[in-house]
This record gives C-alpha cells, structure tokens and sequence, in this order.
C-alpha cells in the first residue's frame, strides 16, 4: 500500500488526486491532506479519506478544522506532510509550494510536482536535491509527464535524445492575426478550447507563456538545452510532447486530454497504475494536426525562452511580473497585446544574478513584480 499526502487537496490537482486514489483503493491510501484556508473542503475530505494528519497554514481556518475533526492530528505546517508518505503530489498554488518541493526531495520520497514556482522560479535551488538517495521527482503536468515517459524508452539519453518537442493546444487565438487580438475580452480569452484550468493558467495559455515557462520547466526537468526544446501546435491537445532522436525516430505519447493520467503516472511510477484514464477512442479520433507557433502573435513564448536562457533569477522575475500583468489583464486594466508588451519591458529593464537561497529567488519575484506595477503605472 503506498501512502500518498496531497498538498493543495482543495484545488484541481488535488481533488482529481483523490480521484484516481479512490480508483485504485488496494494500492493507495491517502495519509495527508493539506490546504491553505479551504476548511470546508479539507473537513469533508479529512471524513472521507481518514488521513493521518491534516495541514490547514491559515489559522483561523485551522481552528474550524480542529474542531470539526475531534482526534485527528491537525496542524498549521505544509511540510508536515511528508513524514507520512512514500508520495507526495505537490499541486499547492505559487511560492507556498516550494517548502513542499525541498522537503520531500530532502527525505527521499517521491514528488509529483505540479507546483509551478519549484523549478520554474527556484530550479537552482531545487535541482541539488534531486540527488538525494531515494528522491525522485515526477511531473505532474501533461507535456512533462509525456517527455519523461518517452525519455523512458532510451538506455542512454544524453547521448540519444536530439530534441524535445512541446505539443501547446494554442489556446482560443489559435490563427488570428495580431490586429484581431488587440480588442479581445477577458471572456474570450478564458475560453479554452481543450483544457478546463483556472483563470490566470488560461490566459497564459492564450498568451503561450504557459508554454514559454514549461520550455524552461522542461529544461530544468531533463538538462536539455534551448536550442534543442521546441514548441509545435497541436490543437487537439492528444500528443501531449514527444521526444526526437538521434536516428530520426520521434516518440510521443498520446492520450486524451485527462489530468488524472499523469497524476496516477506519478503516484504508480516506476509502475503503471490500473486504472486507465483517457484512453484513446480511435473509431472517434478523426485527425490530429500541427503547426509552427506563431512567434510574432505570441511574443511572450520568446520572452520565456530568452528569460530561461539568461538563467539565474530570470525565470523568477518574468514569472512574478507575468502575475501581476495577467491580474491587470482579468481586471481590465489593459488589454490582451499589452501583456507581452509589457512583459518586454519588464524583461529589458530586469538584470539577473545567480540565485543561493529561497531568499534570493522571492526577491527575484519580488522586484519582477515591482517592475510590472511600474509599467502598468506608466
Ligand atoms: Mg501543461
């Protein structure tokens, strides 16, 4: 029986989580859950599932849980978590998550990582605990969780692999040209074709910056550089990356669009778990198509593989500044070609240095942030 914590169990990763645990009830059981204020949810969870120890950070909402859950240990610290499990699912929103990310890597457990800011953000400070004895880090995020099972086919990937490609759906501006998205609403830009997300992940998925910082995840995930990690379009979101090598053979994995796979990849790996999620309907299946992402429409892809580039606190400040631009763009402060506008600037006027600490990393978001309230000012 593995045990498995869910950090963020309220939130989308979380509660699909629960879902493939509750598939699989003779290999998995659920022996943490943790949010940051949800105390209703984490309540109704904590009932059903019986966990171990239940971490609510926000106080108040702690006292509500306390009480509701007589007997069961209840506490107000995110990496207590990790104690109880073999794998932990990170899928905490923003910076909160990192603490999550260190200490199961630093205990050896397996993570599956849906937390952007890990290794977006702070992959220097990650990346050497990667290397502590027993850690494994799975990605919990469709392309990732692609490439590493294509990379799974190569006894020798730094010597075979030439390239790895990134499928992105497009988003809903899929084929408009740039006077088109000048006047686009919020409302258009939240309605994504194939992918059900929440608000800020939908529009960086109109803008392509969500591909631009997976580039840069996948490149700290696998060490492959910038030259060899592309981007092709793929509207029907079924190839979710592929992985070309040396010989001229490609090797992708496809399914439908289902989160629940890679998070039950994660929990299985280095087995599969067997519970099949979107799986393939191929009397259905008509077509898949590709394209070359359109660079000039969508800057903000290049703007992410020159922040990934630069290295160091790059990363962290365009993630940061992007945040705040994308809020400006949800509360319609601006408009949807002022967001790479003004990421460029933010980008031009931030100068990067090598991040030791967390420390180093918030402070790279931080002045991000700081350069973008500066623009939206001007
Ligand atoms: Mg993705």
């Amino acid at each position: 029986m593995k045990r498995v914590a869910i950090a963020g169990s309220s939130g989308s990763i979380g509660t699909q989580t629960i879902d493939v645990v509750l598939a699989e009830p003779d290999a998995y059981k659920v022996t943490a859950l943790a949010v940051a204020s949800a105390s209703d949810v984490i309540i109704e969870q904590a009932r059903r599932l019986s966990p171990d120890v239940v971490v609510v950070t926000n106080e108040e909402a702690r006292r509500r849980v306390e009480v509701a859950l007589p007997g069961v240990q209840v506490t107000g610290t995110l990496t207590d978590v990790v104690d109880v499990a073999d794998v932990v699912i990170n899928g905490v929103v923003g910076f909160a998550g990192l603490s999550v990310t260190l200490e199961t890597l630093r205990k050896g457990r397996t993570l599956g990582l849906a937390n952007k800011e890990s290794l977006i953000a702070a992959g220097p400070i990650v990346q050497p605990l990667r290397a502590t004895p027993g850690a494994q880090l799975v990605p919990v995020d469709s392309e990732h969780c692609a490439l590493h099972q294509c990379l799974r086919s190569s006894m020798r990937p730094h010597t075979e692999v030439s390239r790895l490609v990134l499928t992105a759906s497009g988003g809903p501006f899929r084929g408009r040209s740039a006077e088109s998205l000048v006047g686009v609403t919020v409302q258009e830009a939240l309605a994504h074709p194939t992918w059900k997300m929440g608000p800020k992940i939908t529009i960086d998925s109109s803008t392509l910056m969500n591909k631009g910082l997976e580039v840069i995840e996948a490149h700290e995930l696998y060490g492959t550089s910038y030259d060899n990690i592309d981007v092709v379009v793929h509207p029907q979101s079924v190839v979710h990356s592929m992985v070309e090598f040396t010989d001229g053979s490609t090797i992708a994995q496809l399914s439908m669009p289902d989160m629940r796979l890679p998070i039950g990849y994660a929990l299985g790996y280095p087995d599969r778990i067997a519970t099949p999620f979107g799986k393939i309907d191929w009397t259905t299946l008509a077509r898949l198509d590709f394209e070359p992402p359109n660079r000039e429409v969508f800057p903000c892809l290049d703007l992410a593989y020159e922040a990934g580039r630069r290295g160091g606190t790059a990363p962290a400040a365009l993630s940061g500044a992007n945040e705040v631009i994308v809020e400006a763009f949800l509360s319609g402060a601006i408009v949807w070609t002022d967001i790479a506008r003004l990421l460029t600037r933010v980008l031009d006027r931030f100068s990067h240095t090598i991040p030791h600490t967390v420390d180093d990393v918030l402070d790279a978001d931080t002045q991000g942030r700081r350069l973008a309230q500066e623009e939206l000012a001007q």
